[in-house]
Parts: C-alpha cells; sequence; structure tokens
C-alpha cells in the first residue's frame, strides 16, 4: 500500500508483494485471461505473455479492468481482435468506462475485441466454464466454474456472500481460488474466518486465497493455515 510502513510493506519476502488480482488459465495452447487488472501490463511483461485468445471479466471495477487498454500490442502482434467475455451487467458498465473503445472513431489504434454476453454454461477451448454469481456489497460479480473431463476448479473473487445456489455449484472441487481480504470484517469482501467457513463448507481438495490487503504476511498466514489451503502470491503457476 503506498505509503505504509506495514511488516507486509516492509518485507523481504517477494510472496508479499502484491500486484492486482487477476489469473490467466491455459489449456488445448490457449490462453484466457481474467480480468485486465490495473497491473495487467507489468503482469504481461513479467510473464513474457505474447498473446491471449479470451478475456474474462468478472466485474468493472477499477483494479479488475483498468488494464483493458493495453491488450492494444496483442491486438498489433496478432492482428485479431479478442473474444471478451463477461455479464450484462458488466458489459453496460465496461462500455461506459470504457467508451472510446466501442464508439467509432475510425482510429485504428484501439483495443480489439469482440463482446460476448455470459448466459449460463458454454465451452471454450475444450474447457466447460460455468459463470456464477455472487454478491460484492450490492454489485453481482462472475464466478467461474471450469471443467475439463478430469479435474473442475473455480474462481471466486471479490465477494462477502456466496448465494446458495452458487454454493451448489461450488461442490466437489479439485480447486478453489478465492477472496480472502483481511483478517477483519469488510463491507463487499470476504475477509478470513468467513473465507475459511465456505472452504470448510465446500470442502475442496485444495484451496488458494487471493485478493489479500497488506493484513497478511505470507509467513505467517500460511502458518496459521491447515494443509490443503495456501495463500496465493504472484507469479504463482500450477497445473490442475
Ligand atoms: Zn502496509
Ligand atoms: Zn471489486
Ligand atoms: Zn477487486
Amino acid at each position: 500500500m503506498i505509503g505504509c510502513k506495514c511488516e507486509t510493506c516492509i518485507s523481504n519476502d517477494e510472496r508479499d508483494r502484491r500486484l492486482r488480482s487477476s489469473i490467466l488459465i491455459e489449456h488445448n495452447d490457449s490462453r484466457i485471461i481474467v480480468d485486465t487488472s490495473t497491473d495487467f501490463r507489468q503482469q504481461a511483461l513479467r510473464l513474457g505473455l505474447d498473446g491471449v485468445d479470451a478475456i474474462f471479466i468478472t466485474h468493472c471495477h477499477a483494479d479488475h479492468v483498468f488494464g483493458l487498454d493495453d491488450i492494444r500490442p496483442i491486438n498489433f502482434r496478432t492482428g485479431k481482435a479478442i473474444c471478451c467475455f463477461a455479464s450484462t451487467r458488466t458489459w453496460k458498465d465496461v462500455r461506459q468506462v470504457f467508451s472510446y473503445i466501442f464508439r467509432p472513431s475510425g482510429y485504428p489504434g484501439l483495443p480489439q475485441l469482440v463482446p460476448h454476453t455470459m448466459e449460463g454454461a458454454f465451452t471454450l477451448f475444450g474447457m466447460t466454464i460455468q459463470p456464477l454469481e455472487v454478491t460484492h456489497g450490492r454489485l453481482p460479480v462472475t464466478a467461474f466454474r471450469i471443467s475439463t473431463e478430469e479435474k473442475s476448479w473455480a474462481y471466486v473473487i471479490d465477494c462477502n456472500l456466496i448465494p446458495e445456489e452458487t454454493l451448489t455449484e461450488l461442490m466437489d472441487l479439485d480447486l478453489l481460488i478465492i477472496d480472502a481480504l483481511r483478517y477483519r470484517e469488510h463491507p463487499t469482501h470476504l475477509n478470513l474466518e468467513k473465507t475459511l467457513k465456505y472452504i470448510e463448507q465446500l470442502k475442496p481438495k485444495q484451496a488458494l486465497l487471493t485478493h489479500m490487503s497488506h493484513d497478511f504476511r505470507h509467513e505467517l498466514l500460511s502458518s496459521q493455515l491447515p494443509e490443503n489451503i495456501s495463500p496465493a502470491f504472484d507469479g504463482l503457476q500450477l497445473e490442475v
């Protein structure tokens, strides 16, 4: 956090240096980025990312979408527009925030997107993608259950509540990646206690915590968690 001198912010542990939350999914040589965060450019450069085949947007909050303009080098490299998936509600906000992208201007340097509205499960690059709704204060946010023939996992970000009908869709997961902002309660995010309750209820084989604030020092938090739950960190790569 800018200007903060707390133990996490001055920590020498690389895992305590967090950019905004985002994940890259790779399957069958295709790549999906979930949220083009404010830090998308830095994240893409660090990873050496040279292409993206689809973008999923969970919701239109600054930390999750403000990197959208930085997909342009990928458009330039490939000469192709990128399919972008979001809910009706999220598209309404994205079209407003990024009005210049969607307004016909004749300028060839704009980000090139093909908008898709998500309604129910669909198949993409050999995976079944099931969009699910979670509650982020008063805003509905899209979570994802992603399945292949062998494995199922889910990405549940930015929520303080998981509705019953979404909970039933999050059973039998090999991996759950879930919001855990801090120790204390928060009006629009899960705090650690609530996150752990959901994990206990859903019983995924493995769980990773994300969207963490400077409340959490990686090493200390790791030592406080059961064996199958761990804090995620920037650059973490794993195979489901
Ligand atoms: Zn701090
Ligand atoms: Zn948010
Ligand atoms: Zn967020």
